[in-house]
């Protein structure tokens, strides 16, 4: 087994455009349950490494696999989406004239087509799992609420409940406390931190104290990702990576 039992596995991944590398070579081996924070600077390959994942870009080169048997490379963004795995970009998009509860509902019947769909009655365990995750994204008493009037951080969590209702092994969530208020980001770190073990998280951030939220809190010795130019810079404990010379000069030194 070439992945080593990785949920997720990136080898020597290189992205160029027009000649110019925006992934260089990159590894990242993401477990089983795990949480990883990704940092690094505007520019780093953080986006184009996301669009590789979920099959929105092709690299150049490298290997791609989910758990040890699905090759992402050879899948279109649609299929990789059924798979398991779960993408939440910056900008919420929720059906804002829809309630809280009938987003919920739309994103469970969303897999299952249109036209079944219409004839489609929730099930009391659906039912059950739409209660369970409004409570897990803090929305249970606004669950009737029109989704228009939630606050930016309500709409975030909603379309995290969203991606959970299709219960995706591999939650991809790109900087989702921007925008936030500190009461809000501090909430989500606590949904994430929920969330850690039954699924796994990867989590691209600029917030640090939201990342010290996430690496201090559940599980112990939390590793963040430090991108730098297409490749992984540094990688270890916010610690170890605060720490790091090359780091520290990434972000301090121009
Ligand atoms: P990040 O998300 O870390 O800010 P990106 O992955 O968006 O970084 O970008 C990495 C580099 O690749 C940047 O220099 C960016 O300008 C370049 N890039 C990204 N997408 C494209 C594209 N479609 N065409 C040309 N250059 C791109």
């Amino acid at each position: 087994d070439v992945t080593h039992g990785a949920i997720l596995y990136l080898d020597d991944i290189t992205v160029s455009f027009d000649g110019f590398k925006a992934l260089n070579a990159l590894n990242l081996n993401i477990s089983a349950g795990e949480m990883r924070c990704i940092i690094g600077p505007n520019g780093a390959g953080k986006t184009t490494m996301m669009d590789v994942i979920t099959g929105k870009t092709r690299p150049d080169v490298g290997k791609a696999f989910f758990g040890s048997t699905i090759d992402l490379l050879r899948l279109r963004e649609n299929e990789i989406a059924s798979i398991g795995i779960g993408r939440k970009f910056q900008k919420p998009t929720v059906f804002e004239h829809l309630t809280v509860f009938e987003n919920l509902e739309l994103a469970l019947k969303a897999d299952r087509g249109v036209r079944s769909s219409m004839f489609f009655r929730l099930t009391g365990e659906q039912l059950d799992r739409i209660g369970e995750i409004l409570t897990l994204i803090h929305l249970r008493p606004s669950a009737q609420r029109v989704a228009g009037l939630l606050s930016h951080g309500q709409k975030q969590w909603l379309e995290i409940g969203m991606l959970l209702m299709q219960d995706p092994k591999l939650l991809l969530l790109d900087e989702p406390v921007a925008g936030m208020t500190d009461e809000e980001t501090e909430r989500t770190a606590e949904l994430f931190l929920s969330l850690e073990g039954n699924h796994s998280l990867v989590v691209v951030e600029h917030d640090m104290k939201f990342i010290g939220e996430l690496t201090q809190g559940g599980k112990n010795g939390k590793k963040v990702t430090v991108l730098h130019e297409g490749s992984v810079l540094a990688e270890g404990t916010l610690a170890d990576v605060q720490a790091n010379e090359k780091v520290v000069e990434v972000y301090l030194g121009r």
